[in-house]
């Protein structure tokens, strides 16, 4: 594609790219894999072709910055309670019709004018604000990759770990280089059904099932969200099948959370998600044998809470993203001493 990124200054050469002869290039950053020509962008619109080196224009330029709490990630077994600076740039590798970022997800990079800031400024931003972590989230961080690497170095420097927020749709290669920078992950698996992510997000599933194992298989914190949008993925065989796969290829500790909908973007004509749907998708995936199935998005409801997995004791109990009480000590529940997974 021919670019009108070519406005903004391209400020970081990209990682994980092959020259042509014909000045072209090949992003290998995400499955994608797009071929630009000199002067063009990639699907991302972030990442830019200049005489056959490649660039990203959105490095120091993150346009959402907030100091959200963990439990809005989601991510409920790392650090409950603590604070997450977190930020996104604009661009996407995938074109969700329900995409919820819509307005910085799928927006150019120079519709929207934003101050500079380097990985240093953010780090030292995140520790003068006392957060825990740092989140990489909002937009794919996929495509502001080489920020994000910068970023959570910066901040491990003083003492602040970084989690990502993902849809999984990055090549093997560069998700096993970002690993060792961050504790954990969370990633939306957007269906279990390889048509809904042709139709509806315009990507493929398989290397979004290929990222889940290789975060789980490094031994890096994992936590996976399927927002139901309803009667697109909601279906009891497609919960039960993703149910399924979880169990059998990460096993029974990586939570789960089905979160509810919300009309926007391209796919305003399905209502919300109803309660009963997230009730009854928690129950086929604890009846299918994972251990953490939460409900998201609708505060109130009893998947927002963590039980014991041994002996059923109410570890957590949340109302949305605040916790009411956390009576994990050790990591390990106060009742049976059963080590409950996460980073406590
Ligand atoms: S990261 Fe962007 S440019 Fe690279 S392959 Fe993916 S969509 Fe294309």
């Amino acid at each position: 594609m021919q670019a009108n990124a070519s406005l903004l200054h391209p400020s970081k050469e990209a990682l994980f790219y092959t020259k042509n002869h014909d000045h072209s290039i090949v992003c290998e950053l995400c499955p994608r894999n797009c071929k630009v020509p000199h002067g063009g962008h990639g699907y991302c619109r972030v990442r830019v072709n200049r005489n056959g080196r490649y660039f990203s224009i959105v490095y120091n330029r993150p346009c959402a910055i907030h100091l959200d709490p963990i439990e809005k990630k989601p991510l409920f077994h790392v650090y409950p309670g603590t604070k997450a600076y977190s930020l996104g740039t604009v661009g996407c590798n995938l074109h969700c019709k329900f995409c919820q970022n819509w307005d910085i997800a799928q927006a150019n990079p120079e519709e929207i004018p934003v101050p500079l800031k380097s990985p240093e400024a953010i780090a030292e931003a995140a520790f003068r604000q006392d957060a825990r972590l740092l989140a990489f989230t909002y937009n794919e961080p996929t495509v502001f990759y080489e920020y994000m690497i910068d970023c959570a170095k910066a901040a491990a420097q003083r003492g602040i770990e970084s989690v990502v927020i993902s849809n999984g749709y990055m090549n093997d290669a560069p998700m096993k280089h970002l690993l060792p920078n961050v504790k954990a992950v969370k990633i939306d698996l957007k269906s279990f059904s390889p048509s809904f992510y042709r139709d509806i997000c315009d990507g493929n599933r398989d290397p979004v099932l290929k990222t889940l194992k290789t975060i789980a298989d490094a031994g890096t914190w994992l936590e996976i969200v399927c927002l139901l949008i309803p009667s697109l993925n909601d279906k009891d065989d497609e919960i039960q099948r993703l149910a399924a796969w979880v169990l059998k290829e990460l096993g029974p500790n990586v939570p789960i959370h089905f979160t509810r909908y919300q009309p926007l973007y391209q796919l305003r004509n399905l209502p919300p998600t109803p309660a009963e749907t997230l009730n009854r998708a928690r129950q086929l995936a604890i009846k299918a044998g994972c251990r953490f199935v939460y409900t998201g998005n609708v505060p109130g409801l009893p998947g927002e809470d963590t039980p014991c997995y041994s002996c059923g004791k109410l570890l957590i109990r949340r109302y949305g993203y605040l916790i009411r009480e956390n009576l994990i000590r050790d990591n390990r529940c106060p009742a049976c001493h059963t080590i409950v997974p996460g980073i406590w």
